[in-house]
């Protein structure tokens, strides 16, 4: 699954009735993208908005809706070096972010929605490392 989407309670700005916007996340572009699209069924007034990243709030509501989720490494691939590389420009990490990361192999490296994870688990999974992605408990 590559795609989530929630929807939120939301006054309409034109005439306050109270409407829903509705929160669509994705996998594209080696990234993600983020919709929020809202319509008033009393004044039809609409509006759409796109982003590359998800508002901490928003992300709230899809750990709601669909959890919150957890890239594991299990390893590195073996060119450790090429690996370890993709895992720093996926996860948008400093070289010294990179050292702690590595302590944390194998174990969690990463968390987020679901797509959010997906997304680069697929890029670190490029990079040559084995990954596993699971729901998490808390
Ligand atoms: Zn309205």
């Amino acid at each position: 699954m590559m795609h989530e989407s929630v929807s939120v309670s939301f006054s309409c700005p034109q005439c306050h009735s109270s409407g829903k916007v509705a929160y669509a996340l994705w996998g594209a572009d080696g990234g993600i993208r983020l919709s929020a699209s809202f319509k008033c069924n009393s004044c039809g007034h609409t509006f759409e908005a796109d982003s590359h990243d998800v508002p901490e709030d928003v992300r709230q509501l899809f750990y709601l809706e669909n959890g919150r989720w957890v890239l594991k490494v299990i390893e590195l691939g073996s060119n450790r070096a090429a690996t370890l590389r993709g895992l720093r420009d996926a996860l948008g990490l400093s070289v010294a972010e990179a050292g702690e990361l590595l302590r944390k192999i194998p174990g969690e490296v990463a968390d987020g929605t679901r797509v959010e994870v997906e997304v680069l688990g697929r890029m670190v999974q490029a990079a040559g490392a084995v990954i596993e992605i699971s729901r998490s408990s808390s």
